[in-house]
């Protein structure tokens, strides 16, 4: 499927993007000076924004990634998070900044939050490229935060639509008409739980083709189908 064929709208353009992370990196790499940073990072969607802000960075950091899938609903407020991978770098006793591309319902970044006070960091901030601000579920906030936008699905640098797209140099929505197509993919989630499945357990990650963040979208109903998001 072409781009121009799904995108409704580009909403920031690489030079945009450009700007905005190198005035996020000069005030990142100034607020973490003289402490011991680790940057942990959501897969998959934060990939693409985590090489562009740690390459500016002039202090020595460690960073990892943290894969959790989503499983969630437009028309209610069940949802569910689970922990596909862990992290593998100590962090306890460090700053740890969490690097995310999109700050949607909060359900994954709380859930992230949580997982990672178990290792008893100094502090944890969370970063994300994008924010709706409309569509909060749960009481999380970023500390660093790169454009607010509307409760419009979008796609590009790193974020995806059906697992296509994340080399988008810009960020775009992506048409009302597929949001349909979506939903109608999708079915009703079974469990409003949030849990670890990686402990005691060798389960993969569960497959779907399911809308991650459509959860709080205008149109989609809802998922039970999970991904890394
Ligand atoms: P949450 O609802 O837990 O805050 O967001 C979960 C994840 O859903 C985000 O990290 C992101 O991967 C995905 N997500 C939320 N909104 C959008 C969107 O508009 N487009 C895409 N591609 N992913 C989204
Ligand atoms: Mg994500």
């Amino acid at each position: 499927m072409s781009f121009a064929k799904i995108v409704k709208e580009v909403l920031f353009t690489k030079e945009q993007i450009k700007k905005r992370v190198d005035e996020m990196v000069s005030r990142i790499d100034k607020d973490y000076q003289g402490k011991d940073l680790v940057v942990v990072a959501l897969l998959k969607g934060s990939v693409v924004f985590l090489a562009d802000l740690v390459r500016g960075f002039t202090r020595p950091l460690a960073f990892d990634f943290i894969g959790v899938s989503s499983y969630g609903s437009s028309t209610s407020s069940i949802g569910m998070v689970t922990l596909e991978k862990g992290i593998t770098v100590d962090i306890t006793g460090k700053s740890v900044l969490v690097v995310d591309d999109i700050l949607d319902t909060g359900r994954s970044l709380n859930f992230v939050k949580n997982y990672l006070q178990k290792f008893k960091p100094k502090e944890i901030k969370i970063c994300v490229l994008l924010e709706k601000k409309e569509t909060r579920l749960m009481d999380v906030r970023a500390d660093y935060v790169g454009f607010e936008i509307p409760n419009v699905f979008v796609l590009g640098y790193g974020l995806d639509y059906e697992d296509r797209y994340r080399h988008l140099p810009y960020i775009a929505s992506l048409k009302e008409e597929y949001y349909n197509e979506l939903s109608a993919k999708i079915t009703e989630p079974s469990e409003g739980i949030v849990q670890d499945r990686t402990a005691g357990s060798s389960n993969g990650r569960t497959a779907g083709s399911g809308p991650v963040g459509l959860g709080s979208n205008p149109s989609p109903a809802a998922s039970n189908t999970a991904k890394n998001v």
